[in-house]
């Protein structure tokens, strides 16, 4: 049986969204709220995340210290192979970037597929994000990576498909698979409750890992 596990990366696999890092520790205090604007409407998440990420340290030791300040979870290795020998696939989705993404997977020993956008450190650019391929089936213009459309792909191929978020962009793709295998925290978990969906809650991806195997 085809099992895939398609999971969120910042405030799912981590405590801590790397663009909040870069916001809380290293933006002038003028800065714009980009997330605000995004939520107005007035720029796109890519965007936001682009702007964001510009803040990033070039410095490679910073950089370090802010993943492991995003507080992966420490067991994130062990599940990850836990999940793979109860046959699970792992795909991590992302509207972030890959660039710190598989860093932190990488790290662990985790071997996943990532749908990010990818990413580069330049010096006094920051983190820089690359414009999202037109020509990718998982292709969103808005947020670089249709979590959606990942979503889809796993249930035409898997025989089993299960979610975990916990932001705004993974309310859609969670809706796609079936609530014993729909893990939610955070505001996705208050989205699906307001709207009389049912979940499984966690508070670490751990528990996610162990559940599922
Ligand atoms: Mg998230």
């Amino acid at each position: 049986m085809h099992k895939i596990f398609v999971s969120d990366y910042d405030g799912t696999v981590t405590g801590k969204d790397f663009f909040s890092l870069l916001a809380e520790r290293y933006l002038p205090a003028n800065t714009p709220d980009y997330f605000a604007r995004y939520g107005e409407g007035r720029i796109s998440h890519f965007e936001a995340m682009a702007a964001y990420f510009a803040f990033a340290p070039a410095d490679e030791q910073q950089l370090e210290a802010l993943l492991t300040a995003g507080q992966p979870d420490p067991d994130l290795g062990a599940s990850a192979a836990l999940l793979r020998r109860a046959g699970w696939e792992l795909w991590v989705v992302s509207a972030g970037s890959s660039w710190y993404v598989e860093r932190v997977l990488s790290r662990a020993g985790v071997a996943a597929t990532v749908y990010s956008n990818p990413g580069r450190l330049e010096n006094g650019r920051g983190l820089v994000l690359e414009a999202p391929d037109p020509s990718s089936p998982y292709h969103s213009a808005s947020e670089g990576v249709d979590k959606s459309a990942v979503v889809r792909q796993a249930l035409r191929i898997a025989d089993s498909v299960a979610f975990a978020g916990d932001g705004p962009l993974d309310l859609q793709p969670a809706l796609l698979v079936r609530p014993r295998l729909r893990f939610a925290r955070g505001f996705l978990a208050e989205a699906l409750r307001t709207r009389g969906e049912g979940f499984q809650p966690f508070s670490r991806w751990s528990e996610i890992a162990r559940e599922l195997a």
